[in-house]
């Protein structure tokens, strides 16, 4: 039976996902044996039900990141930490240095002439940012970890090949961070 395979994106740069491109012609062989059912590089607007297998890179950063990673973990048999940033929060929980959500929103959007008039509020337009940035494991329960920033194409290539086989994959000594 064909594995159903989802990658999500939540708070990341996207070049998790442009590692997995990286897999090139091997993404050939890949989907000879899998279906790639939810994916910023498909045309998918709802996680499914029945995935076996998520890749889900990014940090999670803002409520409709919270609201996915929990659709996700509902759905998905086995939820794999896709690079730095969804393992340990990374570059996108730099901000949290900051202190919280609200100086962040006026470092980025405010005109300094105007920060003491407040945030204009825009509800239904932006998710309301978290407080703090949190790794994925911080949200919902994590199965299969793959550090990396990005993870190379060679180790999501291997750590697949594995999980359609339905094996752990060993990645010892073949992954880094950073
Ligand atoms: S781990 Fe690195 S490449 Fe992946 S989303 Fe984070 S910053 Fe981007």
């Amino acid at each position: 039976m064909r594995a159903r395979v989802a990658t999500a994106w939540l708070g990341g740069c996207s070049g998790c996902h442009m590692s997995f491109l990286d897999l090139d012609e091997r993404l050939l062989d890949l989907a000879r044996r899998m279906d790639l059912v939810y994916s910023p590089i498909v045309d998918s607007k709802e996680f499914p039900d029945g995935v076996d297998v998520a890749l889900v890179e990014g940090a999670v950063a803002n409520e409709d990141h919270v609201a996915l990673a929990r659709r996700i973990r509902e759905r998905t048999r086995v939820l794999v930490a896709f690079g730095d940033c969804a393992v340990t929060g990374n570059v996108t929980a730099i901000r949290n240095a900051l202190g919280g959500a609200l100086p962040v929103l006026e470092r980025a959007y405010c005109d300094p002439a105007d920060l003491h008039a407040g945030i204009p509020a825009e509800p239904g337009i932006l998710p309301r940012l978290l407080d703090r940035v949190l790794p994925l494991h911080q949200v919902v329960r994590v199965d299969v970890w793959l550090p990396g920033c990005p993870p190379s194409a060679d180790v999501i290539g291997e750590a697949l090949e594995a999980l359609l086989a339905g094996r752990a994959p060993d990645l010892a000594g073949k992954v880094r961070f950073g």
